[in-house]
């Protein structure tokens, strides 16, 4: 992999253009915006659109890591165990980010190391039910924002575990 491909030229606190992001990392613009497609997140109803630094940062670390390991759905990659390994049910939750895309994080079950992805609200339920959850989701699993979470049943959610 490029090594001006690189996640750590990206500052946290600040927020870049498409083409910030292609110049600070030496991609091509359609590349960003390609990622922007496949669930980079950006900062909603801003023109022109900008994507936080930390989500960036994030996103790219995760590509990395699942260039290098596969993980399962219902897997993450633990950066103490160095392997993809299901996170303890009772520490997940999904956040809610623009375009359809949920922010998971989680425990790893065997170091208790947390870990994050990117996953559709698609495929949540999934995710969750292979986590041996029972659906729908409680609430406390779920973190919204104000966000209104795409392709989600959400009438399903709310009325479990208030
Ligand atoms: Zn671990």
């Amino acid at each position: 992999m490029s090594s001006r491909n690189n996640p750590n030229r990206i500052k946290i606190h600040r927020s870049y253009t498409v083409i910030e992001v292609s110049e600070t990392l030496g991609v091509h613009p359609k590349t960003v915006r390609n990622w922007i497609r496949a669930g980079l997140p950006v900062i909603d109803e801003t023109r022109p659109l900008l994507i936080q630094g930390a989500d960036l940062k994030l996103y790219l670390k995760q590509k990395r890591k699942t260039y290098l390991h596969r993980c399962e759905l219902n897997e993450m990659y633990c950066c103490k165990c160095k392997d993809p390994k299901v996170p303890s049910i009772n520490s997940v939750e999904f956040i809610a980010k623009p375009a359809g895309m949920a922010h998971m994080t989680g425990r790893c079950n065997e170091c208790g190391c947390r870990s994050n992805k990117y996953v559709s609200w698609r495929d949540v339920n999934q995710i969750w039910t292979a986590l041996g959850g029972k659906l729908p989701i409680a609430e406390k699993h779920l973190i919204l924002r104000g966000l209104k979470p795409l392709n989600y049943p959400l009438s399903k959610v709310f009325n479990d575990e208030k």
